[in-house]
Parts: structure tokens; sequence; C-alpha cells
């Protein structure tokens, strides 16, 4: 039987995404419009989640036979212990974003990382094997991204962060997993890893909103032409993508990234490929509201 047939059973298949708040969680919106865009019978819910209720929610999956979850803020973490079984990945990075319900076994998965590379793939760079990399940031985001950039076998990755010594340690963590050549150092090495990178990515905060008007490194130490992208979607187009179009710089924001964390959670569910393009969709029109 299909994953797609299993599915389609007069009980609707029950998602949702437990964190706190939750309220302003655009996922909801995405997942719904990808079910009807699919044709199976589901919802997807906002479930606010308070810290000191975490296992008793988690247990919960199984009890009101909830398909999965995506995990958020300030979950990602602390909802691991409660789990059966960790996907290998999601254990290196330290979090899990989405669980899956298989016959009341729950397994954790982390499908930022992967979404991201995906989304980077299919909307900017295609091929990232052998190319130079500089992330800024050394936070939670970085360290998905970063595990699945490696996947990739880029030459290198360098992480630059504010703080080196977060920079120096993920680098050290992430070298020790054989994940090939990736460095750390604090923000005075930027001029020298900008001067060679092919592409850079920005996992830092600086620059959301609402600060909109910051910078995570002076953007004319950036190559004209290389790829540059950021984690942050709100903006759509921070200052440091301005900038670097300006410059003639192949600019990625991190929509994308959200979409594909979104359809690869969705993937594990049901097993049927996410209708991307529709989630997109309702993302942006969701902003609008
Ligand atoms: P985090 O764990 O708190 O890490 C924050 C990172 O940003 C640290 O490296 C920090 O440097 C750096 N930073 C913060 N403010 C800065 C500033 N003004 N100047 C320079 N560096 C600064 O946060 P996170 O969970 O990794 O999230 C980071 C960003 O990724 C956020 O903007 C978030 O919205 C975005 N994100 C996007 C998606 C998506 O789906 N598109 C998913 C996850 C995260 P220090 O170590 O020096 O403090």
């Amino acid at each position: 039987m299909s994953e797609q047939k299993k599915f389609n059973s007069s009980l609707p298949v029950l998602l949702g995404v437990m964190g706190d708040p939750i309220a302003h969680s655009k996922s909801p919106a995405m997942h719904n419009a990808a079910l009807q865009a699919a044709g199976v019978n589901g919802m997807y819910m906002p479930l606010h989640v308070h810290p000191d209720q975490l296992e008793a929610a988690v247990r919960g999956i199984v009890a009101l036979g909830y398909r999965g979850v995506n995990v958020t803020i300030p979950h990602k973490e602390q909802v691991m212990q409660y789990l059966d079984v960790i996907d290998e990945s999601a254990r290196l990075i330290g979090a899990v974003n989405t669980i899956v319900n298989e016959g009341g076994t729950l397994t954790g998965y982390n499908t930022d990382g992967i979404g991201y590379v995906r989304s980077l793939k299919e909307e900017a760079v295609p091929e990232l094997a052998g190319k130079r990399i500089a992330v800024l940031g050394a936070g939670g985001a970085a360290r998905g991204v970063i595990y699945a950039l490696a996947l990739e076998k880029p030459e290198r990755v360098h992480i630059l962060n504010r703080t080196a010594d977060r920079a120096i340690a993920l680098a050290s963590d992430l070298r020790g997993h054989g994940l090939g050549e990736i460095l750390g150092s604090g923000m005075e090495d930027a001029a020298m890893v900008l001067a060679t990178a092919d592409i850079v990515i920005n996992t830092t905060a600086a620059g959301m909103h609402p600060h909109v008007d910051d910078v995570p490194v002076d953007p004319t130490l950036i190559r004209e032409g290389v790829a540059v992208s950021d984690l942050i979607y709100n903006p759509l187009e921070t200052r440091l993508l301005r900038e670097s179009r300006l410059r003639g710089c192949m600019v990625h924001g991190g929509l994308g990234m959200f979409v594909y964390q979104g359809a690869v959670a969705f993937e594990h569910w049901l097993g049927i490929p996410a209708p991307v393009e529709t989630m997109r969709r309702a993302v942006l029109n969701s902003f609008e509201e």
C-alpha cells in the first residue's frame, strides 16, 4: 500500500507544531495549504505547549494519534529526552524540529539544515562540492546548516562569529565528527576569509526585524559576483542581501529555508513529495494578512 493510500482513511491525519509562544507561527498556514494541495485529508494545528507541560504534550502525540509534529522555540533541545529514537543527524546537531509517530514509536529529526541546503541548491547554487563557504554566526541555526553543508563536500567551511570562542568550538566539534575542513575564528579574520569565499551565508540575527539596518559584516568585504545567502526571512531581503545584490552578487533569502524545512518534515510524515510552491505562496500570503 502506498504511503498516500495509507493516510486516505476516514480519519484526518493529525499534525501540528509545539512551541511557546506559537500564535504567530507560519507553519499551520503553510502545512494546511500543503495538505490540501496534496489531496490529503488532514489538519495541522498550532499547539501552545508551556515548558513544564512538554513531556505530557509529547506523550499526547501517541495518545491522541497524531502522525507527527514540528517542535519550535523553546523546545527543540529539551524534547529529545522524551523521544524513543533520535535520527543520527539530529543527535549531532543537538536539536529536533520534527517528530514522526510510527505506530507509537516517536522518532526525532532535524530538517532545518537539510531544508536550508535544499533551498540553497534549488534556488541559488546547484553544486556545492568544492566551494569555499564562509558562514557568519555560530549559534543553533549555524550548527544545523554547517552540518548539512558539510555533507555536500565543499572545499572548506570557515565560521566567523562575533564571539570568536563559539566559532572555534563549533568548528572543532564538527571537525571531530569527520565532517571535513571546518575552521572557526572571530570577525577580525573577515577580510581575509571573504577575499576567497565563493558563498557567504549569514546565520546571525543581525539585520532581522526590527534591527533592519544591522549587518553582520561590512558588505564591501564580500567579492563581487559571489553567492550571498541569509537565513533571515523577516525582512525578505536584508540589508546584507540588498547591498550584495547591488554589487552584482547572487542573493538568496531565508524564506526558502523555512519552506524546505517544512517540506522535508511533510515528506517524513506522509511519504509523498511536498508541494513546495504552494507552501511558499501560503507563507507569503500569511505575511500580507
Ligand atoms: P542563536 O543560537 O541565538 O545565535 C545567534 C547568532 O547570531 C550568534 O552567532 C550571535 O553571535 C550572532 N549575533 C546575534 N546578534 C548579532 C549582531 N548584532 N551582530 C553580529 N552577530 C550577532 O540564534 P539562531 O537560532 O542560530 O538564529 C539565528 C538567525 O537565524 C535568526 O535571525 C533566525 O531568524 C534565523 N533562522 C532562520 C530560519 C529559517 O527558517 N529561515 C531558521 C532558524 C533560524 P554571538 O555568539 O557573538 O552572540
